[in-house]
């Protein structure tokens, strides 16, 4: 591990030790790795960062005096880091376990009276990253199919925002073809380190998308239901990739010309049902408990506030792409 040396050259002298309850284990043998300098260790990082719980990891760190931020895990852990480094300001060290990619943005999601909201800020980007395919191996199938779908949905919507560039497309048709080649061999072969390996480079580059240009509609419903109803936000990102590609499949050709290509195959979001069904352990809204007054509800709220998406983001097209997802239609 090379966390104690990274540490050091960020003048991080008492750190904060952050993971997910699961991952305790892990953040302990990081505390005892990096010795002095693990000043606390704050196993309680949420999915969706809730509000109370960056306020019980803000008491940690005072309680301390740590001076800046290890987290290990997946874009739950990241997140709890992100959200205390704006508050104090405070340098984070990141190493991911899974494949969210949320360590290479400026993006911070927050959730405080089951509305989650996002914003974006420099302080919040992580100073360091490590990357080890060691650590994303111990995710469980159910686990990282569908954070690396998760990560596909960050590249193909890197594929037709106004903000787009060569540069970004270039990475992000590599992030798509990266994790489509590595995902199917991940979950069905555990040991298999170079497709885990592949899998975490196309995870780092699909990272980047995020950061770099904005998201549309399949980011927005997929905080909107994640958010709302609580849910699985891998899970929802596997689940809805498919669909939000189908609804933006005619006003966006050249993306899905391209994402297909990466995908090896002749139609996106076809080949991305596909991919979903073999990486996704819930295949339809139904599955994760929704209703359909849900649907209505996050239909409205989908369209609640307007932002750019190939095709106009229109209820009752929304309603029938969630309706969609709910029945298990192929897109
Ligand atoms: P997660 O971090 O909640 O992890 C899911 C579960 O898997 C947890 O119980 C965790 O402990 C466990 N886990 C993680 N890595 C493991 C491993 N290697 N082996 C075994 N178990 C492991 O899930 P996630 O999908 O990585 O992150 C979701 C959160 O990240 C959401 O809150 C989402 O909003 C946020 N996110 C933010 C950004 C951003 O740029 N701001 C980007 C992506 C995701």
């Amino acid at each position: 591990m090379r966390a104690g040396e990274e540490l050091d050259r960020l003048g991080i002298t008492k750190a904060i030790v952050l993971s997910t309850p699961r991952q305790a284990n892990l953040a302990a043998e990081f505390a005892r790795d990096i010795g002095e300098r693990a000043a606390i260790i704050y196993p309680g990082a949420a999915m969706h960062t809730p509000v109370e719980v960056t306020e019980s990891a803000l008491d940690a760190v005072r309680s301390v005096g740590a001076n800046g931020i290890l987290s290990v895990g997946g874009g739950s852990t990241t997140g709890l880091g992100k959200a205390v480094a704006l508050r104090l300001d405070l340098p984070q060290l990141v190493v991911p376990t899974t494949f969210a990619g949320s360590e290479m943005t400026p993006i911070l999601g927050q959730t405080e009276r089951g509305l989650k909201t996002t914003i974006r800020s420099a302080k919040v980007l992580p100073k360091t990253v490590i990357y080890d395919p060691d650590l994303v191996m111990t995710m469980p199938p159910e686990i990282a199919g569908p954070s690396g779908m998760n990560a596909i949905a960050h590249a193909v919507e890197a594929l037709y925002p106004p903000d787009v560039s060569p540069v970004s497309l270039l990475i992000a048709e590599e992030a798509i073809r990266a994790l489509g080649t590595s995902l199917p061999v991940v979950v069905t072969t555990k040991n298999d380190k170079s497709a885990w390996a592949d899998a975490l480079y196309g995870a780092w580059l699909a990272g980047i998308c995020l950061g770099t240009v904005g998201m549309a509609l399949h980011h927005k419903i997929c905080h909107t239901l994640g958010g709302t109803f609580n849910l699985d936000h891998a899970g929802i990102h596997c689940l809805m990739l498919p669909y939000s590609a189908g609804y933006n499949r005619d006003a966006a050709p050249d993306a899905m010309r391209r994402a297909a290509r990466a995908l090896g195959a002749e139609d996106a979001p076809t080949a991305l049902y596909d991919l979903m069904r073999q990486l996704g352990t819930h295949t339809t809204l139904r599955d994760f408990g929704l209703t359909l007054a849900d649907l209505d509800r996050a239909a409205d709220l989908a369209v609640a506030n307007p932002y750019w998406n190939p095709r106009p983001v229109e209820r009752a097209a929304v309603r029938e792409m969630l309706q969609n997802a709910y029945t298990g239609k192929r897109p």
